[in-house]
């Protein structure tokens, strides 16, 4: 459904974005029945478009000139979705102005909606479905929402620089995300439980070469979001529609002065963190490294791994700290304990008993993994990324949630 023609000014002005092939394929469904309708009620122009494949919002969000018109961009979809938007971003020359002041709105509507998750859960919001669903329409209903800075990872592979905002995976738990793929359809988020059964029943292990450089000691807990931004950002900015504010036009970059994609990340984001290598460099002598054989290796930027569960109910939206998290082949005593492991990580209790000491977690600001056993997948942000090895780092680039 496209908004009809306005009689008065419209009130605002978004880019939508709804993958009909997210979750259980029903975004646009719920799109037309729950959030197009309010959007037309209350005057709020918006342009729609329906991906068509993977790569699709990408091209538009990094070549589109207008991107200063719209007070959001939402995504109705799941995390690979929004991945996908904010590396369109990222290619472009004004990205790290645009990055921060262009706030996501999310329509969860994914199997997986972690990123959501993680900023209902430090808003102290519900994060059941039925709510879950309603904070996200709130944020059209109301006409205002409050958006929430959220720090990006710096990726590095042999290949390619990039963003990412939530995880990079390995061995099991990246191989149940990407092989569930094909029950998507049918389960919907369910299809991760289905996923860890079939995996478990033919458990395979990895050998590789983990490195990472540890964060200083935790700082105390992060009771109030608010609080977190003092450090780093302004209060967090209303996104108040009531009349267009298209953001202010920035003049882009020409080419010639286009930096590299690392020198982008290093010269400004990195730089804070001391000296972080390259992936072609050694690490430092600072840095620990174990090489081992690996059930799986985990690394979350965020609290949530998925809408409902929290992975690492500790990690803050920004800090100067991503949480590398593993677990030892020869430390898992058997496939009983790893099901009731993954069981407890889907209600998240993984945390709460010594049962599952072979699960390990370790602040990092950095880390690089370069497996030795092929097999499995890299894991970035839900997505396959396939590549040799990888590298990524905390940066103190924030991109904009918005959530009620
Ligand atoms: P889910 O949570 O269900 O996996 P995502 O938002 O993560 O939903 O989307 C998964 C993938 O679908 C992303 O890699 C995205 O690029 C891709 N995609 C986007 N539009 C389409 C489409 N029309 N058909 C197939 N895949 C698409
Ligand atoms: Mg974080």
């Amino acid at each position: 459904i496209s908004p009809p023609p306005f009689e008065t000014p419209p009130v605002g002005n978004l880019l939508i974005f709804v993958n009909p092939k997210s979750g259980a394929g029903r975004s646009l469904e719920v799109f037309n029945k729950q959030i197009a309708s309010q959007l037309i009620a209350k005057n709020i122009n918006y342009e729609l478009i329906v991906t068509e494949g993977s790569g699709h919002a990408c091209s538009i969000v990094k070549t589109r000139k207008d991107i200063y018109l719209f007070n959001a961009i939402v995504i109705c979809s799941g995390d690979g979705l929004i991945f996908e938007v904010i590396n369109g971003l990222l290619e472009r020359p004004d990205r790290s102005e645009i990055i921060p002041r262009l706030p996501i709105g999310i329509v969860p509507s994914g199997s997986g909606n972690a990123l959501l998750g993680s900023v209902l859960h430090t808003r102290k919001l519900p994060l059941e479905d039925g709510p879950f669903q309603q904070t996200a329409c709130s944020i059209i209903q109301d006409l205002e929402a409050l958006a929430f800075p959220v720090n990006l990872l710096h990726i590095e592979t042999p290949e390619q620089h990039f963003g990412a905002f939530l995880s990079i995976g390995w061995g099991l738990l990246g191989d149940i995300d990407i092989e569930s793929e094909r029950f998507r359809r049918i389960f919907g988020s369910g299809r991760f439980a289905i996923g860890a059964v079939l995996r478990l029943l033919n458990l395979r292990t990895y050998r590789g070469r983990l490195s990472f450089l540890e964060s200083g000691p935790s700082e105390p807990a992060q009771a109030d979001p608010f609080r977190v931004y003092e450090t780093t950002m302004p209060p967090p900015f209303e996104v108040v529609m009531k009349e267009p504010e298209p953001l202010e036009r920035i003049p882009i970059i020409p080419d010639s002065k286009k930096e590299e994609m690392g020198d982008f990340w290093e010269t400004r984001y990195l730089s804070s963190y001391g000296q972080i290598p390259r992936l072609n460099e050694a690490v430092p002598e600072n840095w620990t490294i174990i090489e081992d054989e690996f059930v799986f290796v985990y690394v979350m930027s965020l609290s949530h791994i998925s809408n409902k569960g929290y992975y690492v109910p500790q990690a803050g939206l920004v800090d100067d700290r991503i949480y590398l998290t593993y677990a030892l082949k020869k430390d898992v005593t058997s496939k009983i304990t790893l099901a009731k492991f993954l069981d407890a990580l889907d209600h998240g209790r993984h945390n709460e008993t010594q049962a599952f000491d072979f699960f390990k977690i370790i602040p990092v600001k950095s880390f690089r993994l370069e497996p030795i056993d092929s097999g499995s997948y890299i894991v970035v942000d839900g997505e396959d990324i396939k590549c040799k090895s990888i590298q990524a780092t905390v940066t103190n680039l924030n991109m904009a949630v918005m959530a009620k």
